[in-house]
């Protein structure tokens, strides 16, 4: 198979942008192409574990997120009811002992600097409003995309970074939609003087109780308090995976919290905050069709419980681009890129379906008497994408 020429990149959310940017890092000619009419990430927290920062600092905005994000000094797992400390992660060390430091920050900061710095590199490369609805693929091998607007671009090379409900997938790899986790997450941030006085320590704390679960960490520096509430549902029938529910419903589901939780909740009486459907599915037993590919949830949507699924989707970003910069046929590139990936999403894929339920047990007491299973413990952190043979 020949060199490509022409990148095309369905899907402007972290994965997308991260692997336009370090394509058009090496010159390459890329275009992304993203359904949103604006650009905007929601308003949420990401924790960045240092395998993502080491992806992050190989696209070259590694020093600039380091600057907008925070580095907790401290994970505290807690037990819901009492609130007392049952696992203490303590991350003075992380950033010497991993190669890179463990950060959290705003979404929409994270996603603006990607953006920022590609459209700086190549200021027409991101095109809004298209929304994919079509891939045919011509005799030669190039790929022609349909778009909702009635419109058509060509591409040499085609990568699905379009999330969840991936149209690439769909229409090229023909695999079945995602399932429901059972899990519903609600999301928001709350300013520094909505939170009150003395509420926004740093350091991150989950507060574990069964089939629950409260997450809450500072980020920008601690002028917002970022937190997802976890629990169980039945089903979800949105037409989307997100909604927004009332937070006054959230309160009633975790009343029975400590206060250091329900703190964040009060800051939000009252008012709406953003509601996902978790759902997942197995990552497709193939990454690469013809001159396609696909990346980050769209090739393996994963749970949140490690928080891994934009981590893995960065990573998936700069090993594809450095198969193409580094192997001339592309062919031979994107082979490369799915042999080096897969068997590590699949670890980390399996993990986070059962680290739900080693969570959030019948009894969060045990968390503090038995080894608890993080991110570090099973080793994910010291990866580097930037190094990882190919
Ligand atoms: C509650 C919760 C908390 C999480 N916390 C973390 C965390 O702390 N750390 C972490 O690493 N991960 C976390 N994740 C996972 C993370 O959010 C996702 O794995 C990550 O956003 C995937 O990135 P992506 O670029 O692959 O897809 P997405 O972020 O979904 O981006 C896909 C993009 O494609 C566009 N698109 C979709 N369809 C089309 C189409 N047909 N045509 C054109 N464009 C299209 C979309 O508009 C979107 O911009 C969390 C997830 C949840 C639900």
């Amino acid at each position: 198979m020949a060199a490509a020429d022409e990148f095309a990149i369905v899907g402007g959310g972290i994965g997308g942008l991260a692997l336009a940017l370090g394509l058009a890092r090496a010159g390459r000619n890329v275009r992304v192409y993203e359904q949103a009419p604006r650009l905007r990430e929601i308003g949420a927290g990401i924790s960045l574990s240092p395998n993502a920062v080491k992806g992050l600092r190989y696209l070259g905005v590694g020093e600039r997120l380091e600057a907008l994000a925070d580095e907790p000094p401290t994970q505290l797992t807690r037990h819901y009811a009492n609130g007392k400390v049952l696992v203490n992660i303590k991350r003075a060390k992380t950033r010497e002992q991993l190669g890179a430091p463990y950060l959290q920050a705003h979404r929409a900061d994270l996603h603006g600097l990607l953006r920022a710095e590609l459209s700086s590199l190549r200021p027409k490369s991101l095109l809004l409003n298209k929304e994919l609805t079509t891939v045919a693929q011509d005799a030669g091998g190039s790929y022609a995309l349909g778009f909702a607007d009635g419109s058509v671009a060509a591409a040499d090379l085609l990568v699905g970074a379009d999330g969840l409900k991936s149209a690439v997938r769909r229409e090229v790899f023909a695999e079945p939609a995602p399932e429901f986790s059972g899990f519903v997450a609600w999301r928001g941030l709350a300013t520094r003087a909505e939170l009150g006085a003395g509420q926004s320590r740093p350091g991150s704390m989950v507060f574990v109780a069964p089939g629950r679960m409260f997450v809450r960490y500072p980020v920008r520096h601690g002028a917002l308090q970022n937190f997802v509430a976890f629990s169980r549902a039945a089903a979800w029938t949105a037409e989307g995976w997100s909604q927004t529910g009332r937070v006054d419903t959230v309160r009633e589901i975790f009343s029975d919290f400590h206060d250091d939780a329900r703190v964040v909740l009060r800051a939000f009486a009252g008012r709406r905050c953003h509601k996902w459907g978790l759902f997942a599915r197995q990552p497709l037993p193939r990454w690469v069709q013809g001159r396609a590919a696909v990346l980050g949830d769209a090739a393996h949507p994963m749970l949140p419980w490690f928080g891994q699924g934009a981590a893995t989707a960065i990573e998936d970003a700069v090993i594809l681009c450095r198969a193409l910069v580094e192997f001339k046929d592309a062919g031979e590139a994107l082979r490369r890129y799915e042999n080096a990936r897969r068997e590590r999403v699949n670890v980390i894929h399996a993990e986070s379906l059962s680290g739900g339920d080693r969570l959030m047990r019948q009894d969060p007491d045990e968390l503090a008497r038995n080894p608890v299973v993080t991110e570090d413990t099973l080793g994910l952190s010291r990866y580097d994408p930037a190094t990882e043979p190919i």
